[in-house]
């Protein structure tokens, strides 16, 4: 269940780790709109995209102050699959994701026995990786900005093995 958003704080970290199309800004660095002591310098006329985000932190009501985005080292997105879940991490500090208690908690979400989340994807500076309970795959760059992935078990040398891989989204053609 939705809680009232958490507020952001001094936490500027999506103006940061996310791509924005409207205002030109590649994903991994800050944007150049972002004030020195914080804060955004187009505040009311800055694009759509960021006045409607909320990342996953904001309204989750589950995630203390620890997983703030600023202090864990990534944010958390929810994809156009709701039951896929995005860690998306600041390049500065790589695996920020991996110290606990946030690995752990990454891989739980991962279990596919946890029945709410179907699938957990990593990036950093727009390379991928899929999460599993004992494994990671390391798929790289999307072919498109707009991706989905499949991901999921199949039988494999020694037994049930995981696999991830990218597949166009439906209706965008190519
Ligand atoms: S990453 Fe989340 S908490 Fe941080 S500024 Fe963006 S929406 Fe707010
Ligand atoms: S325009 Fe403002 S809110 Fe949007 S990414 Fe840049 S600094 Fe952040």
């Amino acid at each position: 269940m939705r809680s009232q958003p958490k507020a952001c704080g001094t936490c500027m970290l999506c103006c940061k780790v996310l791509g924005i199309g409207e205002a030109g800004k590649e994903p991994g660095v800050l944007c150049s709109l972002a004030l020195p002591r914080g804060g955004c310098g187009v505040h009311v006329r800055r694009p759509q995209n960021c006045a409607d985000y909320q990342c996953m932190w904001t309204w989750a009501e589950p995630l203390d102050a620890s997983w703030r985005p600023d202090q864990a080292g990534f944010l958390l997105n929810r994809r156009p699959d709701p039951a896929e879940v995005e860690v998306v991490v600041d390049p500065d500090r790589p695996d920020a994701w991996r110290r606990e208690p946030y690995h752990s908690q990454i891989r739980q979400w991962a279990d596919p026995r946890n029945g709410a989340i179907s699938r957990v994807l990593v990036r950093t500076r727009g390379q991928v990786k899929v999460v599993f309970p004992g494994a990671e795959i390391d798929l790289g760059l999307p072919n498109h900005p707009r991706f989905q992935v499949q991901s999921g078990f199949q039988f494999g040398e020694g037994g049930m093995q995981p696999y991830a891989r990218f597949t166009p989204l439906p209706g965008l053609g190519g």
